[in-house]
């Protein structure tokens, strides 16, 4: 489907793709310069060749997975890659991707800048927007238009607004989990404005008064894979409420209501110190607890689930200030690890039923 897509994208709109890792950068300039975006979240199942090999068994399922993808060619629809600074390990690929993995085309880096905005972060974080916009521009063969990149930014934020509406108004939407998901990650590659054409429709599902009525649950980890998790959690009774994933709820930014969008460079500034925390962007944990504590309160969940991808450093390294933070607030708390599979194990979901059950009989009104 990606392919069909892909391939009508650049002989309608003569729009090249570019695979793009994990998990966060300025997407802005990639609608700005009329380049199609394709997000590749391992992708899952096993890996597509023996590639997978030339990591270390301990390296996670979306690195070995996006490797064996890269190089064996089934990535070539796209003209170019980008590798985010999101962990060690994606570091490590862009690297091994074009030294051993069989990548010739061009490829690009995006660090992420460490800790709050301070001034020297800011300018950091500018200096690296100018060089990928360079980069892509090159790519493009044309140059960044300033004006095309405040549409761009405009067109960003209504999709963020859409999204938001969903995730916030979960209880009076008229959606299951697996069609709401479905819907959500079909951002990952598809053109903005149709994307946004898509939440919109979903947007005018939201009723006036709640349409949920299974347990709520609140949701964090890395991405929702594989999607049967939400057919288990849907057939034992329970829905997500609220949602922390870094594919989804993390990549959500509910911006400053004034956006200063004169330099559209400073405004990109602006929405990534505006973003939820999330770990890969190394933000303040403590930060992040109280984020997640709020969202926990504000979503009247009943439960929380834990969902991580196994030898994920940065999600990792909070899983402990995670499950304490929910300990202090009683919250009943589920935790999974998995490898990027394509359906929910046997023992994984009947912990998942046993959980709903549990969190059921004790769920709290809203
Ligand atoms: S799952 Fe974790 S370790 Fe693997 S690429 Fe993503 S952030 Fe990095």
């Amino acid at each position: 489907m990606r392919h069909a897509y892909i391939a009508k994208q650049r002989d309608e709109h003569g729009r090249k793709a570019v695979a793009v890792l994990p998990v966060h950068y300025p997407k802005e300039l990639f609608t700005a310069l009329d380049l199609l975006a394709v997000e590749m979240w391992g992708p899952p199942g096993a890996p597509v060749s023996a590639d997978a090999g030339r990591v270390q068994a301990y390296v996670c399922a979306v690195v070995r997975n996006a490797l064996a993808f890269l190089a064996s060619g089934r990535a070539d629809a796209c003209e170019a890659v980008l590798f985010p600074h999101t962990c060690d390990s994606i570091q490590g690929l862009a690297t091994l991707v074009t030294d051993f993995g069989g990548w010739s085309k061009p490829s690009f880096v995006f660090q992420h800048p460490r800790g709050g905005p301070r001034p020297s972060s800011r300018a950091y974080y500018l200096s690296e927007l100018g060089s990928l916009a360079d980069g892509l521009a090159g790519l493009a063969g044309r140059p960044l238009e300033p004006e095309k990149l405040r549409e761009a930014v405009r067109l960003h934020r209504r999709i963020d607004a859409a999204r938001a509406a969903l995730l916030d108004g979960r209880r009076r939407l008229a959606l299951d989990d697996v069609e709401l998901y479905r819907l959500l990650r079909r951002g990952e590659w598809l053109w903005p404005e149709d994307h946004l054409a898509e939440l919109e429709a979903a947007t005018a599902r939201l009723g006036p008064s709640d349409v949920q009525r299974g347990a709520p649950v609140l949701i964090t980890g890395y991405v929702p894979e594989p999607g049967t998790l939400f057919e288990v959690l849907c057939d034992a009774g329970a829905f997500v409420v609220a949602d922390d994933y870094a594919a989804v709820g993390r990549r959500v930014v509910r911006p400053p209501a004034a956006l200063d969008l004169a330099d559209p460079f400073h405004a990109l500034a602006e929405l990534y110190w505006a973003a939820p925390p999330c770990p890969t962007r190394a933000s303040d944990q403590v930060g992040r607890m109280r984020y997640l504590a709020e969202l926990y309160r504000r979503s009247g969940a009943a439960g929380v689930i834990v969902h991580e991808q196994k030898f994920c450093e940065p999600e990792l390294f909070d899983v402990a200030a995670v499950k304490k933070t929910f300990a202090g607030l009683g919250a009943k708390l589920l935790y999974l690890e998995g490898e990027l599979e394509t359906e929910l194990s046997g023992q994984a979901t009947t912990r998942l039923e046993a959980f709903v059950e549990m969190i059921a009989a004790t769920a709290r009104v809203a």
